[in-house]
């Protein structure tokens, strides 16, 4: 029998209604139920109003998801990630639970800004070319795993992003990361750009050794950007270069 429901898996950007996609508007607008962690669900309030919303805490994402799949069978349901759902989102734990469990379900994917693409301009173009990102919560991922990525993408010379930088829970991972990078680039600037799009945004410029003195500055709303050999920095504003003065007059 053909399902009479739809699940979208949405990724809502970094927490401004002005930066979701059309198509995540309308698949807001056409769900019965939406489904989220509950900070996500406030970022979008004024868009589900009236609709049925399950909103949960961190922890309960395979509950979340198994909800979201079982409604799906018969509404239209919309699970919400923060960001994109592709990227340290949903949408893995999602795909990882349909095929598992070999299931069949209509969904479709609706992309989001991801933090990376929010706060790289907010700090000029850190990011400009070939880079790395890395996690660094070692919920899912061992810490030897994340460090030796690290460590690889510092050899790299690769301009590095780090989600999950740190959290209440998780302050020692901060601090061993920012070793790793003071032993193998130096004392470079990092790029630090908390609630990105959110209210008490806060953009800033550090040195390594400035985030070991005082690793309180970063939190779990915090996305960082770290230097190569390449980057610029004037003020707040730092700028990898892509290379044009290499080649052109400007
Ligand atoms: N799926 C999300 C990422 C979830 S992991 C995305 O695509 O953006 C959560 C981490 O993302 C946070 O610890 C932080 O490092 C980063 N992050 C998410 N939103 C952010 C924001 N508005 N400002 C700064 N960092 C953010």
């Amino acid at each position: 029998m053909q399902s009479r429901g739809r699940l979208y898996i949405i990724g809502i950007g970094p927490g401004d209604v002005e930066l979701l996609t059309i198509k995540a508007i309308n698949a807001l607008k056409e769900s019965e139920y939406v489904l989220g962690h509950k900070t996500y669900l406030s970022m979008i309030r004024n868009l589900i109003e009236g609709k049925k919303v399950i909103e949960s805490s961190m922890g309960r994402e395979i509950e979340r998801v198994k909800i979201a799949v079982e409604l799906s069978k018969n509404s239209v349901v919309s699970l919400v990630s923060g960001g994109d759902p592709s990227i340290y989102g949903m949408l893995p734990l999602f795909l990882e639970f349909l095929i598992k469990n070999d299931l069949d379900v209509n969904y479709e994917v609706i992309p989001g800004v991801t933090a990376l693409c929010a706060a790289s301009p907010l700090l000029g173009s850190p990011v400009c070319g070939d880079h790395v990102v890395i996690s660094l919560s070692d919920l899912l991922t061992p810490w030897e795993k994340i460090e030796k990525r690290l460590l690889h993408a510092l050899k790299g010379d690769f301009v590095i992003a780090i989600y999950n930088p740190s959290s209440r829970r998780r302050k020692k991972n901060l601090i061993k990361a920012m070793k790793t990078v003071l032993e193998e680039r130096g004392n470079v600037v990092v790029g630090i750009v908390k609630n990105a799009f959110r209210e008490k945004c806060e953009v800033s410029v550090k040195k390594v050794l400035e985030i070991i003195e005082d690793p309180e500055i970063v939190d779990m709303n915090t996305i960082l950007f770290i230097a190569n050999s390449e980057t610029l920095i004037k003020g707040n504003t730092l700028l990898t270069p892509r290379g044009y003065s290499n080649k052109y007059d400007l």
